[in-house]
């Protein structure tokens, strides 16, 4: 049955005569009757793929072009008069993820699916996800990101658990997710959620009792951790998570035959950063309920968990007080110490230990406890087994691997950039579809000038579409005809906006000295910020601040614009990475653990301005350092200058003028006259008392190098050939290649 005939037997009318909300619901019951349809893997060995984020975006029009149906829906309602477009509006994006982290989750489990391996999400629930953005003042604000609508992907399952904390105990039930891989099985997404979750506990804004789990536990993905309560609540979801992904893995497992001691041969678990470390306990202890002894059962769980490590950053290493062990899960508390007194038997290493300080250092729990400690890019998994875990890696050095993230083509090129990739297909045929390393045969085309002035045309049409959206949604205006130059992601400091921002300042002060740049430049920020990271909301600030400062001004405003998109998500990055001239990656070097949007934006032609950070690294082998722009301190350079502690912001502000002119702009009458005195202030002390993150060193060489791009895209043919050579080398990035390397290294799961 095609998607017209079920509209009409869904609601007694063809969809010409349907509302689009009633071809947006006629759509998706079509859909999940053809998922429903599709085979899966019934293999004997299964991947649990446990993650606090699942990013996953809309999803209609992605399931149809993995189903092989998008085209023929497209058609259909383009002979009715709508578009493909306005159906996809009513689609809420669920907020289940923060960043990077999250959206890697949601393109491992396409490229699952696409290949056909067994294996599923699990996660949680969240009914108000991370949060939506607004600005108000030139300030973020945050309110529920509510997505949950009476039809949507969930599907209600039939299986519940009691889970048991300290002193009381909660109903669960699991939902799922289909998901759909690209002409191939589908796998599932499965998320847990409570029974007594009740949204009213939210009162103004975000802010809701954190105190009472019963009716909180599901609400938020990562609830504000400023406060106790917020951290407690915390380990409360995790554990909650993770108890209830134990449970269904031993359950699927003994239906399949498994008699525990063999788990391994039937389950691998993949641990996505140290949210779900608690798996490894439960499992222990869920086992010893089923019969094992304490070796039998610490000896079955190490055999098949593994662990993903995302960031060097010390504070983003979970280590949680044992007092909150104590409080939400006693009954973890002794399989933790006794975890703790093997290693320290074993090793009589204080820099190894599980518990330290009476805090429960997760992620040693996963190192010493699973059989796989995973980098996610080449420099990134160095500086672990180099630096950061060093000692681990003396221990272990037989469980560090590497795999570099990838993305999901489907998304990110087929679906988000129909144009371009018709015109790929044109040239080289349809087989990098499945096969992303066969995007190099487009380097045949470096010198064919038909070919670049195509891929100009296409760049120039994503810049009048993601125009006409901008419009639409936000109201803001944008020149096609002026370089886009993007920096979409989270707002961290070691991201480092801040430098992009005092680059705009210093232009703004060469145009006003009459150096006019030869083409007008739009600076384009889509970033939120955690609701406690005071510097990251300050830097918002700054950036919207500056974007008021600079469109009033009628001296800069024809040669200079400064655009923050509003709640930037994976629906905004679909429009924004298309249309990109340069993508800017300027992380601190060694900081970046990966990033997969340096990977986005080389797939849809543009041109990286980046740092020798996380797999811009690899980039810039893949491209030669001729298609690529890098910039500023290496990470080895970095990692000693951190070691030295000799540091100090202010000699670099007092001997460069351009790092104090800029600097001093935060503070001026002008910023002042459309901002907030105290955060503007709060954010020049931080920069000139600390710049943690080392803006100031790499500052000029960023400035040179920024101009360098920019002269550079004036030369339209040779630009075009970097944005070819970019698009040809980006098959390294497909997360079909990274899920193959997990599976041929970590979870040896049959096709
Ligand atoms: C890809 C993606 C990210 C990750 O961006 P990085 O620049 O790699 O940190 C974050 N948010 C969204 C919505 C994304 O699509």
């Amino acid at each position: 049955m095609g998607a017209n005939e079920y509209v009409k037997k869904r609601f007694g009318r063809y969809m010409d005569e349907c509302t689009k909300e009633e071809i947006y619901i006629g759509l998706l019951e079509y859909v999940k009757e053809k998922a429903k349809e599709k085979e899966s893997n019934q293999g004997k060995k299964k991947l649990y793929y446990i993650s606090a984020e699942f990013l996953i975006g809309k999803l209609l029009s992605n399931n149809l072009i993995n189903l092989g149906l998008y085209d023929e829906v497209k058609q259909e309602l383009e002979k009715c008069g709508k578009s493909m477009a306005e159906i996809e509006e009513i689609e809420l994006e669920p907020s289940l993820g923060n960043g990077g982290l999250g959206r890697l989750a949601a393109c491992f489990l396409d490229s699952i699916a696409t290949l056909g391996l067994n294996g599923d999400g699990v996660g949680l629930n969240y009914h108000l996800g991370l949060f939506r953005q607004v600005f108000e003042n030139n300030l973020q604000k945050e309110v529920p990101n509510p997505w949950l609508t009476d039809q949507s992907w969930l599907t209600k399952t039939d299986k519940t658990y009691r889970v048991h904390f300290g002193g009381f105990s909660v109903q669960s039930r699991m939902y799922d997710i289909d998901v759909v891989g690209y002409e191939n099985r589908t796998t599932k997404l499965h998320l847990f959620d409570i029974e007594s979750v009740d949204e009213s506990l939210v009162q103004d804004g975000i802010s809701f009792d954190k105190t009472q789990f019963e009716k909180n536990l599901t609400l938020f993905l990562y609830p504000d951790d400023s406060d106790e309560n917020g951290r407690l609540l915390r380990v409360y979801q995790q554990y909650f998570m993770v108890s209830n992904a134990a449970r269904l893995i031993l359950e699927e497992c003994e239906q399949k035959g498994s008699n525990l001691y063999d788990l391994a041969d039937y389950a691998v678990i993949q641990i996505n950063d140290t949210h779900p470390t608690m798996v490894i306990p439960e499992l222990i202890r869920l086992l010893m309920a089923r019969g094992l002894t304490m070796d039998e059962a610490i000896d079955v769980t190490s055999k098949t968990c593994a662990y993903t490590n995302h960031t060097i950053l010390a504070e983003a290493l979970e280590k949680w007080p044992m007092h909150f062990m104590q409080q939400a899960v006693p009954h973890l508390v002794p399989i933790i110490y006794e975890l703790n007194n093997r290693v320290n038997k074993k090793y009589n290493d204080p820099s190894v230990a599980i518990i330290k300080d009476q805090c429960v250092c997760m992620a040693h729990i996963d190192i010493h406890y699973g059989i796989s400690v995973n980098g996610v890019a080449a420099l990134h998994t160095d500086i672990l087994k180099d630096t950061e875990l060093n000692n681990f890696y003396k221990l272990y050095p037989e469980k560090f691997n590497n795999k570099t993230n990838g993305i999901t083509f489907r998304r990110w090129l087929l679906y988000c950039n129909p144009q371009l990739a018709a015109y790929i297909e044109k040239l080289i045929g349809p087989d990098f579809k499945k096969d992303a390393s066969c995007l190099e045969k487009l380097e045949g085309y470096a010198n064919d000038s038909e070919v670049l002035d195509k891929l100009l045309d296409i760049k120039k049409e994503r810049k009048v579409i993601l125009k006409d959206y901008l419009k639409h949604t936000q109201n803001v205006d944008l020149d096609v005809d002026s370089v886009f130059d993007i920096q979409v992601k989270r707002l961290h400091e070691y991201k480092r906006q801040q430098m992009n921002a005092l680059y705009v300042i210093h232009k703004y002060f060469e145009i006003k000295n009459g150096k006019k740049p030869k083409r007008p430049i739009t600076v384009i920020f889509g970033a939120k910020a955690a609701p406690a990271y005071t510097i990251a909301k300050d830097i918002i600030h700054l950036i919207l601040c500056l974007s008021e400062v600079i469109s009033k001004d009628p001296q800069v405003s024809p040669y200079l614009k400064v655009v923050m998109v509003e709640n930037y998500n994976v629906t905004l990055a679909e429009k924004l990475i298309p249309a990109c001239d340069i993508s800017e990656q300027i992380s601190l070097a060694s900081k970046e653990a990966s990033g997969t949007s340096n990977m986005k934006f080389m797939l849809n032609g543009a041109v990286t301005l980046g740092t020798k950070d996380g797999a811009n690294v690899e980039i810039a082998d893949l491209v030669g350092e001729d298609n690529i722009f890098t910039f500023g301190d290496s990470s080895q350079t970095v990692i000693d200058r951190y070691a030295r502690e000799d540091y100090v912001a202010k000699d670099y502000y007092e001997k460069d003028e351009k790092i104090k002119e800029a600097v001093d702009f935060i503070v001026s009458d002008e910023m002042k006259a459309v901002g907030c005195s105290e955060n503007l202030n709060r954010l020049y002390d931080e920069l000139l008392n600390k710049d943690w993150f080392m803006t100031f060193p790499d500052f000029e060489d960023y400035i040179t190098v920024k101009d360098k791009a920019l002269d550079a895209y004036e030369d339209r043919k040779a630009w075009a050939k970097m944005m070819l050579v970019n698009i040809s080398k980006a098959g390294f990035f497909s997360a079909d290649r990274t899920i193959e390397q997990y599976n041929d290294e970590i979870w040896k799961l049959e096709k």
